[in-house]
C-alpha cells in the first residue's frame, strides 16, 4: 500500500489517496477481495482525466501502472494483447516500426489502455472510425468477488458493454485485446483551412469528412465581432512514403512552476489567439507533411503544460450538441466569449454517426467542443453551470472524463441507458465523479 498525492489533470481538487500498485496481475485477485462497501476500490490508469472520475478520496486506487506488458503482438493481423497499465506512448513505439497505428488516438499519449476503455476515448477519426471500444475485440475483467471474465460482443456482452465507457466501476481490466490500424507511413499529410464562422466550419466539416481520417479545428473562442468563431480546420491522411519511425518519448520542454494567475486573462489569451490564428493562417489552403507526434499528440512536447493555469487548476467542459443544433453551438461559444473566461485551447470537432457498444460513452454524432477555462472559483462554476443547461436543452452531452461539476439530473440526462448500467457496477468500486451523480 503506498500513499501519495494522486491528482487528476485539471489539477481540482488534489487529494492524497492511498493506492495498491500491484506489479503482476496475479496480485489483482487479493486487492480487490480487501476492498468492502466502505472502502471502496477504483482503478486508476494515468490520471489523464481532467476530474474527478479518476480519483477515489473515500476508497483507495488500484494503480495499473506497473501492469504494462505487452503480452501478444500479431504482426500479420494486427491485433495486440496488452496489459491495461501500458501506456500508448509505449504501445505505438512496439507497433509503428511494423506498420500499425493505434486505431483511435485522443490528443495525449500519456493515456493508459485501460483509461482509454473506461472513458471510451475518441479521436479525430470519430466521424470514420468512431470511438475506441470499437476496436476492442476483447477484455480480461476482475471483479471484487473473485471472478475472472472474458468479456466480448460474443461472451459476456453486457457486461462488455458496461466496461467500455464505464469509469473504471465495473471491475479491473487486467488485459485488452485491440485491432490496430495498417500504415503506410509515420508521417501525416495536414492540409489547413481558415475559416470565419461555424457555417463555414460545417461546410469544410461536410466537404472533408470522406477523403480525410482525420479532421478537427481550433476555434478561437476570445475574440469577438468580425473574428467571431474563426478557426483553423485541419485534415489529414496518413502518409504513404515508407518511413516508419516510432517518435521517442520525453518532453522537449517542461514548465518547471505552475504560473501566477495574472498570467492568463482575457488580453493574454485573445493577445495568444491573434498570434496562433496568424501564424496557422499562412499555411491556408496548403498540405505539408508532419510526424504524426506532433500531428496526435502536439501538447506531448511540453512536459506539465497544465501548470500555466496556476495553482487553482483548471477546468476542462466538452460537450457534443446534434447536428441539427448549430445555433445552440453557436449560443454557447458566444456566451463564452461574452464570459472572458475561456482559454485558448478550444478544439470542435465533427462527430459521425457510429454508435459505440459503451453503454456510457460519451461521442454521438453532432458538434463537440472541448475548452478549458482557468479555475476562478463560483464565477467558473456558475458558466459552467449555465452552459451545461444549454447542453441540456440541447439534448447534447458532455464527457465525464472531463468533468467535475456535473450533476445528478445532467448525468442521467447525458446517459439514457444509465439503468442498464448500474447493474453492471461493482458494489465494491466508486469514484468521487460517481458519488456525486448518482450519490
Ligand atoms: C492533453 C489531453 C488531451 C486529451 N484528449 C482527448 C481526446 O481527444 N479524446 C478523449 O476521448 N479524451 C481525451 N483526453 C482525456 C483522456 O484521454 C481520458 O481521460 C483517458 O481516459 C485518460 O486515461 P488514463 O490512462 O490517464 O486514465 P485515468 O485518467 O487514470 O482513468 C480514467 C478512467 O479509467 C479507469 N481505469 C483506468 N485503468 C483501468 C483499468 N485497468 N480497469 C478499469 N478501469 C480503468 C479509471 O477508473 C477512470 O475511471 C485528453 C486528456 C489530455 C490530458
Amino acid at each position: 500500500m503506498s500513499s501519495s498525492r494522486y491528482r487528476a489533470w485539471a489539477h481540482i481538487p488534489s487529494v492524497a489517496q492511498s493506492a495498491q500498485v500491484p506489479m503482476w496481475r496475479d496480485n489483482l485477485a487479493a486487492l480487490l477481495a480487501d476492498a468492502d462497501n466502505k472502502n471502496t476500490l477504483l482503478p486508476f490508469g494515468n490520471g489523464r482525466s481532467y476530474g474527478d472520475s479518476c480519483l477515489n478520496s473515500k476508497g483507495g486506487l488500484i494503480d495499473s501502472k506497473q501492469l504494462d506488458r505487452m503480452l501478444a503482438f500479431d504482426r500479420e493481423q494486427g491485433i495486440v494483447q496488452v496489459e491495461a497499465g501500458i501506456s500508448f506512448e509505449a504501445l505505438l513505439q512496439c507497433t509503428v516500426p511494423h506498420g500499425w497505428f493505434l486505431p483511435v488516438s485522443p490528443g495525449t499519449s500519456q493515456v493508459s489502455v485501460g483509461g482509454a476503455i473506461a472513458n471510451d476515448v475518441h479521436g479525430k477519426n470519430h466521424h470514420c472510425d468512431g470511438s475506441f471500444g470499437h476496436f476492442v475485440q476483447s477484455i480480461t475483467l476482475l471483479s471484487s468477488t473473485g471472478a475472472v471474465r472474458e468479456c466480448s460482443l460474443d461472451t459476456n456482452k453486457d457486461l462488455f458493454c458496461a466496461t467500455i465507457g464505464g469509469l473504471g466501476l465495473t471491475g479491473f481490466i487486467a488485459s485488452a485485446t485491440i485491432r490496430l490500424l495498417r500504415i503506410d507511413s509515420t508521417n501525416m499529410n495536414v492540409r489547413t483551412d481558415v475559416f470565419h464562422g461555424l457555417e463555414e466550419f460545417a461546410q469544410l466539416s461536410k466537404e472533408r469528412r470522406d477523403d480525410y481520417r482525420y479532421t478537427v479545428a481550433w476555434l478561437d473562442c476570445a475574440s469577438n465581432k468580425r473574428a467571431f468563431a474563426r478557426g483553423i480546420f485541419l485534415s489529414a491522411n496518413h502518409g504513404t512514403d515508407g518511413e516508419k519511425v516510432a517518435a521517442q518519448s520525453g518532453h522537449k520542454v517542461s514548465i518547471p512552476l505552475s504560473f501566477p494567475r495574472f498570467a492568463l486573462n482575457r488580453y493574454t489569451i485573445r493577445a495568444f489567439n491573434e498570434l496562433y490564428f496568424r501564424a496557422q493562417a499562412r499555411h491556408d489552403g496548403k498540405t505539408l507533411s508532419r510526424h504524426y507526434q506532433s500531428y496526435f499528440y502536439p501538447l506531448d512536447a511540453v512536459g506539465q503544460w497544465n501548470r500555466i493555469y496556476g495553482r487553482g487548476g483548471f477546468h476542462q467542459y466538452q460537450f457534443v450538441v446534434p447536428l441539427s443544433e448549430m445555433a445552440a453551438m453557436e449560443s454557447i461559444i458566444k456566451r463564452i466569449v461574452e464570459s472572458g473566461l475561456g482559454s485558448f485551447l478550444a478544439v470542435l470537432k465533427e462527430f459521425g454517426s457510429q454508435v459505440s457498444p459503451g453503454m456510457l460513452s460519451f461521442p454521438r454524432e453532432g458538434y463537440c467542443l472541448a475548452l478549458d477555462f482557468a479555475n476562478r472559483g463560483e464565477k467558473t462554476q456558475r458558466l459552467i453551470n449555465e452552459l451545461d443547461q444549454m447542453v441540456l436543452g440541447a439534448g447534447g452531452a458532455a464527457y465525464p472524463a472531463k468533468d467535475r461539476l456535473m450533476s445528478a439530473e445532467s448525468f442521467a440526462a447525458y446517459f439514457p441507458r444509465l439503468s442498464e448500467f448500474k447493474a453492471h457496477v461493482d458494489p465494491k468500486f466508486s469514484s468521487d465523479f460517481w458519488r456525486r451523480v448518482h450519490g
